[in-house]
């Protein structure tokens, strides 16, 4: 006896599966399941996946600026799992974890290595603010819930710092094992500079951002050193937000075959209710503007997020995986506008639609 079989769901490659679910994982995959279980939810006509990852969003929702609810940026658009890319540090993620969790939509944090996190926005100007012995600390205290660590690498954060917490990021990271999110943006630091200190599986977001110290050149080219950054294994990862989506510099990479690793929204309170982000299925209706196809967006808000952060029951959608899909339709039969951070807009036709989002088995129906 299943927990739950979705019946008649139809895949990437356009065939038709039944997925049954059991105890949150996924049990069986099959064109038919006739076996009995508690509930049926007909998916008939709408599109299967594993559950979207966004890894990088700010929903703690005691924050004065960058604050949001799990919900609202999760299950309600979709979304299974979000990542708060580094809303708190370690004085208040203690706070934020026991929050977080009465959520229906999955959470987990990436530490910022500053105390307070964001409460004040140049976090890293003041360097006693970091203490590493705390930070591993409450990296031990809190495992199931700080899958890694984030540092915002920008003018406005981190004063006349220059490098210096890039450095203390990168030795945390390497005591406590965990991957690490750095934030580019306006110089200081160079971003060639920034990118030296980075290794294979480090990620970059705010990959495609539209600013002078960005990934073009003046000439409008992918610089060298980014593209060999990435070509090296450095992952860059969108991190949308409300000033760091740029439709030139993203087409631009693609014509250099540099496609984003994976897709995520940079989504609070204010650029999803105002936009430009307003949920993660716009920024995915974005990229496929970009010229993505629809499986290369699927795979950056699914296997590639999760591998990135070492989610390694999430991602996929295969039996013995955590019970997290989403369902969704894809018409293009009507006009949308899309419009990036420096207010470009475009209009498409493609537009991707969550209908459910399941979350440990359990379905919650978007309307
Ligand atoms: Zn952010």
């Amino acid at each position: 006896m299943y927990d739950l079989i979705i019946k008649n769901a139809r895949t990437l490659e356009h065939q038709t599966i039944d997925v049954a679910i059991k105890d949150g994982k996924i049990s069986e995959i099959s064109a038919v399941i006739a076996a009995d279980s508690q509930e049926i939810f007909n998916a008939k006509g709408q599109f299967i996946s594993a559950g979207w990852i966004d890894a990088h969003v700010h929903c703690y929702e005691k924050m004065s600026l960058y604050y949001d609810y799990p919900d609202e940026v999760g299950v309600k658009n979709g979304v299974t799992t979000i990542v708060d890319a580094g809303s708190t540090g370690e004085n208040n993620i203690g706070e934020f974890y026991k929050l977080a969790r009465k959520s229906k939509t999955n959470v987990y944090a990436l530490l910022n290595i500053s105390k307070d996190g964001i409460v004040f926005q140049d976090e890293l100007s003041d360097l006693t603010k970091v203490n590493e012995a705390k930070n591993l600390e409450r990296i031990q205290e809190l495992s199931e819930f700080i899958i890694g660590i984030k540092a915002r690498m920008s003018k406005s954060v981190i004063g006349q710092n220059g490098v210096r917490p890039l450095i203390m990021a990168k030795s945390l990271q390497k005591k406590a094992n965990l991957p690490l999110m750095v934030h580019i943006g306006t110089a200081p630091v160079e971003l060639e500079e920034l990118m030296s200190y980075l290794d294979a599986g480090d990620i970059v977001t705010h990959c495609f951002n539209g600013k002078d110290n960005g990934i073009l050149d003046r000439a409008g080219q992918i610089k060298d050193f980014a593209k060999k950054a990435y070509e090296a294994g450095v992952h860059f990862d969108i991190g949308h937000g409300t000033e760091s989506f740029n439709f030139q510099v993203a087409m631009q990479a693609k014509s250099e075959n540099i496609l984003a690793n994976s897709i995520s929204t940079d989504i609070y309170s204010r650029n999803r209710l105002d936009g430009p982000v307003y949920n993660l299925a716009t920024t995915m209706e974005k990229l496929m503007y970009v010229g993505y196809s629809l499986e290369q967006v699927i795979h950056r808000v699914t296997q590639t997020p999760a591998k990135a952060l070492r989610l390694s029951s999430k991602g996929e959608l295969a039996v013995g995986y955590d019970a997290d899909i989403t369902l969704f339709k894809v018409t293009d039969d009507s006009s949308k506008q899309l419009i990036d951070s420096n207010q470009e807009t475009v209009k498409t036709s493609v537009q991707i639609q969550p209908t459910a989002t399941i979350i440990a088995g359990k379905v919650y129906e978007i309307d």
